[in-house]
């Protein structure tokens, strides 16, 4: 009777690997990024953990049913390097990462890019009368779908927080050098980056040159108001 107990469980826990792969995935060796981020393939993908001290993905969708969870394995590094620095320069805040690649690349509806492991999603965080704001992280894939007007406002109170994103930016530069990776380009609304440029940190992003999306098809540049867009390049 044990013996069928134990395989039963064996059993159910063979299922649940097979159902969500992201349960086993173990990271090794080196991915192999093939083609560009608008049309290529991922091989040898890392998965991201799902969270960290300060940081979780945004969806458990994304992660175990739609596999999104996915990166080149010196973008994994980037970002975890990044969000232990922010440990330090941004105490206090939980950061939200957002879609990345599949576990073999290739496209990802309705990302145009994301196809190599070398793209992620950033939520941006938020401020509500001066502290942070965590309600509207939980909407998980929804959160795609928030609008922010010009100035970076979700609401009457709760508006985007350009300082600590700024910072996460720093720390993302400094941790892709060190990686071997070098930011190639951010993607967030044309709107918000008067914004953030005002902010302290986000003056420090401009002036290392980091460079911004100048004009974005209206459909784009409307669905980056929720996240900032990050492509890296291996240097
Ligand atoms: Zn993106």
């Amino acid at each position: 009777m044990k013996k069928r107990k134990t395989l039963l469980i064996l059993l159910a826990f063979g299922l649940l690997a097979l159902a969500f792969p992201e349960l086993t995935h173990q990271n090794k060796d080196k991915a192999v990024a093939s083609g560009t981020v608008g049309k290529g393939s991922l091989e040898n993908a890392w998965l991201v953990p799902y969270f960290g001290k300060n940081y979780r993905y945004f969806s458990p969708v994304s992660y175990y049913l739609l596999n999104r969870g996915y990166t080149h394995h010196r973008v994994h590094n980037t970002i975890l390097d990044a969000y232990q620095t922010c440990e330090t320069t941004c105490p206090g805040v939980q950061f939200r990462l957002m879609e990345c690649a599949n576990k073999h690349g290739g496209k990802m509806w309705p990302h145009r890019t994301h196809q190599i492991g070398l793209s992620a999603d950033f939520m941006l965080p938020k401020t509500r009368n001066g502290s942070a704001h965590r309600l509207l992280d939980h909407l998980g894939i929804w959160h795609y779908l928030l609008s922010a007007d010009g100035r970076g406002a979700y609401s009457k109170r709760v508006s985007i927080d350009f300082e600590t994103m700024g910072r996460h930016l720093l720390a993302l530069d400094d941790a892709a050098r060190t990686n071997g990776l070098r930011i190639k380009k951010i993607i967030v609304q044309i709107d918000l980056k008067e914004e953030f440029y005002a902010s302290p940190s986000g003056k420090k992003v401009r002036q290392r040159g980091i460079y911004f999306a100048k004009s974005l098809p209206r459909l784009v540049d409307e669905l980056h108001d929720d996240h900032y867009h990050v492509d890296f390049e291996l240097r």
